[in-house]
């Protein structure tokens, strides 16, 4: 049997027509001879019924945090819709499709609800299922423990459920299917020039999805990658090919800078060493505390480094603890600047300040990796330098 695991995000199942796209998205892989396994995402996006913020909003953040395990119930129910809905619109053309839960799927979690997990994954139902000739519709995001409770596996995750089941099956590959062509050189809302990247490899997808493009879970394409499981994205709504992700990437591209991204609610902090407490009894104090550091940089008597806006009150409840003096920058975007043929290219750096230079960007912090290079700026002037360095590497 030659399975294809097709994954739908919110939009492409939010709505009827949609929906009829979705099915000739299937039915196209049917009729190349495979046997398709589709997995949903819940309907729409914020603010609309069966969204998962929606879903989210009914109870209140105590109720969340007490009774966890009543959260991700109710979660879970945006993609259990999703399901449902979509083997109805199936069976509206005589074509037979079983709506599944993810625990009814096979993916067995651990109990950590809200980010569970996958310990396990038993695809024997999906195979009943695709051995019957029906197509399984899956519900992604969430599994179930071992004795039956539904979990969640972290918010953007059905992309993962799509990797795992991808590679549980040994799919011939996985396609992801969301509102743009695939993976664009930046985000198209933030550059309207940006364009499709045919080719990219795990490496560069994996940088451009753990530092803020949504348009892919890092974790899926971890996955995939381990697996060896051909990984395309495309768009439900066009028939562009998309872009595929394999090993190399385009090898035949000169571009040194495949793709650019960001990350909002980034604050930068500096703090300043006291006798007790040097840079390693604050980073482990942070890590104790769960607060992850970025773009760090250590000087004889401080260090300043960047973190999520959302760990702010913990971070300041603990350097008051410690009589630590600090500074803060609020309102922070991390810009990082991808592409793996940048190596041992010397000057990419300074046209990169230099550009920010001339469009009157302060950069607050940079770093550089084989493959990435990262500015801090203010969030008010990160669509600005998107564009004017997506401009300078000749991206559009
Ligand atoms: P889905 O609901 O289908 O999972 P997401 O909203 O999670 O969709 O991801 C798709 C969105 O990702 C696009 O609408 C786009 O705005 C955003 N995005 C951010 N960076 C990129 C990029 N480099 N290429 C393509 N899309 C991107
Ligand atoms: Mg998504």
């Amino acid at each position: 049997m030659k399975i294809i695991v097709q994954k739908f995000g919110g939009t492409s199942v939010s709505t009827h027509e949609k929906r009829l796209l979705v099915m000739d998205k299937v039915m196209q892989a049917k009729r190349l001879g495979y046997s398709p396994v589709v997995v949903v995402s819940a309907m729409g996006r914020k603010g609309e019924p069966y969204a998962t913020d929606t879903l989210l909003s009914l109870v209140d953040n105590s109720f969340k945090a007490y009774n966890p395990l009543g959260a991700d119930l109710l979660m879970s129910c945006g993609e259990i819709i999703s399901t449902v809905v979509m083997s109805y619109e199936f069976s509206k053309k005589n074509i037979s499709a079983v709506p599944l839960t993810g625990g009814q799927a096979g993916i067995i979690t651990d109990g950590n609800y809200g980010n569970a997990e996958v310990k396990d994954t038993n695809v024997e139902n999906i195979m009943t299922v695709l051995e019957s000739g029906q197509i399984p519709i899956i519900a992604g995001f969430q599994g179930r423990t071992e004795d039956g409770y539904i979990t969640t596996l972290g918010r953007g995750a059905s992309d993962f459920t799509a990797a795992i089941l991808g590679v549980a099956l040994k799919a011939e590959k996985i396609e992801i299917y969301t509102d743009v062509d695939g993976i664009m050189t930046a985000d198209p809302r933030v550059v309207s020039e940006a364009s499709l990247i045919k080719e990219i490899s795990y490496n560069e997808v994996f940088q451009f999805a753990d530092q803020g493009a949504k348009v892919i879970h890092p974790r899926a394409v971890d996955v995939a990658m381990k697996g060896n499981v051909p990984l395309v994205i495309k768009n439900t709504l066009t028939d562009s090919e998309g872009t595929i992700i394999n090993i190399l990437g385009n090898v035949n591209s000169n571009n040194i800078i495949t793709g650019i991204t960001s990350m909002d609610n980034r604050s930068q902090v500096r703090v300043k060493f006291s006798e007790e407490n040097d840079y390693n009894n604050i980073f482990e104090i942070l890590a104790n505390n769960s607060i992850s550091i970025d773009l760090i940089n250590i000087f004889p008597k401080e260090t300043v480094f960047t973190i999520n806006e959302e760990d702010m009150s913990k971070f300041n409840y603990l350097m008051e603890k410690l009589e630590l003096s600090y500074s803060i920058i609020e309102n922070c975007s991390k810009i990082s600047i991808i592409g793996s043929r940048m190596r041992g290219i010397p000057g990419v750096m300074a046209r990169i300040l230099k550009v920010l230079t001339k469009e009157n960007i302060e950069v607050l912090q940079t770093a550089d990796s084989h493959t990435t290079i990262w500015c801090l700026v203010e969030s008010k002037n990160c669509k600005k330098a998107i564009n004017a360095l997506h401009k300078e590497f000749k991206l559009g």
